[in-house]
């Protein structure tokens, strides 16, 4: 049940279009005006100047802009910023920007407040569940961080949530974000990452966005997977790779397979063989990205050593694999790290 005080107002949610008639404007251009001026990050009207006085004192009287507010700023000594963020009924969600080596920023936003999927190695998921988040509450993550960071280069739906339960409003933020009048971003810098719910892949593939798919596998063994990820009881492995084969047969696109390793777990051979055995006859890379800790979750980060032979064993098998470097660890901004607990 949607609670009652959350703004499905916010102008950061709507499109021209819907600007132009929530707004019941006279002509169409001034919705395109207003779209450019929120693209560009402003979040007040004061300074859209191109358009009239009176419109702006009218609007910051009677409508939301932004329904989110920043409520604290984390920094981590590598580039990596964590922002809290506050929504318009309380709930709090967390949105973080990573700088890669080569510099590019990308956005990893979250989708829900919590999250229902109760993955064993995920902070977020010991939160529990309490509500999607709006497009607009999602948009406002992206555009929070641009101000803080300048213009970034992509976005990943990658956050707190489970995106593929709440595609709509993904769908519609990447309208917004994708759109020509404004931020422009294009489809190719944006990926959602699932934790396997094959109809949500199957649906993307039919009837889009156009965007990169990323599948939170970790293990390719379905005891363990079971274990470790509840979603596999009702998405067995067989069906999820069932859906990664019908999205890349559709749209002609690669898909990253992440594993995060925790140490002593799933990086012997027998589960780099049964990783091997799953990518046969798929499009894929494999990711993978060494446990963040969180200290209420008992597992342990792996050693560089195991790591490194786990990543030999895979590209032994033939496998496309990226080891991931840790980023924002110091300030709980690390993948899997969402909601912990500061101690800043
Ligand atoms: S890993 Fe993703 S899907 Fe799993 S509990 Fe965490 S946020 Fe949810």
């Amino acid at each position: 049940m949607k609670p009652q005080n959350i703004n499905e107002k916010a102008l950061t949610g709507m499109l021209p279009e819907e600007l132009f008639s929530h707004l019941s404007l006279d002509k169409p251009f001034r919705a395109k005006q207003l779209f450019r001026w929120i693209a560009a990050g402003h979040a007040n009207f004061e300074q859209m100047t191109n358009i009239s006085p009176e419109m702006r004192e009218y609007w910051a009287q009677n409508e939301t802009l932004y329904s989110t507010k920043i409520t604290q700023t984390l920094r981590d000594p590598d580039g990596t910023i964590k922002l809290q963020i506050s929504c318009a009924d309380g709930a709090a969600v967390e949105t973080v920007l990573l700088i890669d080596h080569a510099g590019r920023k990308t956005a990893c936003v979250s989708c829900q407040v919590g999250c229902p999927m109760d993955c064993a190695f995920c902070q977020t998921g010991h939160l529990g569940y309490t509500r999607n988040l709006l497009a607009g509450e999602i948009v406002e993550q992206f555009f929070h961080l641009e101000r803080q960071a300048g213009k970034l280069d992509s976005i990943v739906f990658m956050g707190m949530g489970e995106p593929m339960l709440n595609l709509e409003a993904i769908r519609k933020t990447v309208a917004i974000l994708t759109h020509p009048e404004g931020r422009g971003l294009s489809k190719r810098r944006i990926t959602i990452s699932t934790c396997g719910l094959s109809d949500g892949i199957r649906s993307l593939a039919d009837d889009g966005p156009d965007i990169r798919l990323a599948v939170s596998l970790t293990t390719a063994n379905e005891k363990l997977r079971s274990e470790l990820m509840p979603v596999t009881h009702s998405h067995p492995l067989k069906k999820l790779k069932e859906a990664i084969l019908y999205f890349s047969e559709k749209t002609g696109k690669r898909v990253t397979l992440e594993a995060a390793l925790m140490g002593g777990v799933n990086t012997g051979e027998k589960d780099a063989e049964e990783l091997a055995a799953f990518s046969q006859g798929l499009s894929v890379h494999i990711n993978l990205i060494p446990w963040n800790a969180v200290p209420e979750i008992p597992f342990t980060t792996p050693s560089s050593a195991e790591t490194a032979a786990f990543v030999k064993m895979l590209e032994s098998r033939g496998l496309n694999v990226t080891l991931r470097t840790h980023r924002g660890r110091s300030i709980g901004g690390a993948c899997g790290q969402l909601g912990k607990k500061s101690d800043k």
